[in-house]
């Protein structure tokens, strides 16, 4: 069975991916941070905060030892900030830098030697529409995502020649607890601006992730491809 590691895999878009593709015939690992979640079969849960590049080396090392290389690595862990860019501190930086753009930089770091050596891989990242278009009172969120799919488009023309695919899908505005912050009103307003007349559900997004790792994309890489009821065209 093919193995996938996905980040965040405890609630929202992580859940529903390691959902389906557990569903699809992989072997999941789901990474969590905070709460222990309880998992279906054939999906194995490991606590790893994403920021911190040793305990990711080790839940990687783990991950293989127990199920096998890594097919594919979903870098779907992130956190956002809200408020006024002069009004964020150091450490607010630190943390959505660390958690969205790092994680992303310490899983590839741990998984790409193996995919190497096979020469086989994918790598999908979690990006976010506002990464592509700038997202006010979500400056330092924003940028995460923009330099994630910077990474990604220079890591597939790294990783291209090793056989290796790197692709992020760019969600636009899913229903998550992500979203817990926003007034009924907002949510409205969002799901009007949405051409599809609708929020996006985290398992639209877990569809568009199984594509990226299926050979129905073996010619798509360097791509950040929106999953956005078409917010951003
Ligand atoms: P969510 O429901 O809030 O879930 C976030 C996930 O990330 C949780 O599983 C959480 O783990 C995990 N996480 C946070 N910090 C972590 C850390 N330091 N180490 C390991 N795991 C960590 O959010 P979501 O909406 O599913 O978001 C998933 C991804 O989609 C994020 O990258 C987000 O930026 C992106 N995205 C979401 C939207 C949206 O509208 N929802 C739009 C565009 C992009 P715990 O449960 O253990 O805390």
């Amino acid at each position: 069975m093919p193995h996938v590691l996905i980040s965040g895999g405890s609630r929202g878009i992580g859940r529903a991916a390691a959902e389906l593709f557990a569903k699809n015939g992989w072997l999941v690992t789901c990474l969590y941070h905070t709460k222990t979640p309880i998992f279906d079969e054939n999906i194995t849960g490991i606590r790893c905060d994403v920021s911190n590049s040793i305990l990711v080396t080790h839940a990687v090392q783990e991950a293989e030892s127990k199920f096998g290389p890594i097919d594919c690595l979903i870098s779907n862990a992130g956190i956002s900030v809200k408020g006024l860019a002069q009004d964020f501190k150091e450490n607010d930086y630190r943390k959505v830098m660390d958690t969205n753009f790092g994680g992303l930089f310490n899983l590839a770091n741990a998984a790409i030697p193996g995919m190497v050596s096979r020469k086989k891989g994918v790598i999908i990242a979690v990006s976010s529409m506002w990464g592509q278009t700038g997202a006010s009172c979500e400056a330092l969120y924003s940028a995460s995502k923009g330099a994630v799919d910077a990474y990604v488009r220079s890591l597939a023309k790294e990783l291209g020649p090793s056989g290796i695919r790197v692709n992020a899908v760019s969600p636009g505005v899913i229903n998550t607890d992500m979203l817990k912050d926003y007034s009924d009103k907002d949510l409205q307003d969002l799901a009007e601006t949405t051409p599809l007349g609708r929020l996006g559900s985290p398992e639209e997004v877990a569809k568009a992730m199984l594509f990226l790792s299926s050979d129905g994309a073996s010619f798509i890489t360097g791509q950040v491809i929106g999953v956005n009821g078409g917010f951003l065209t």
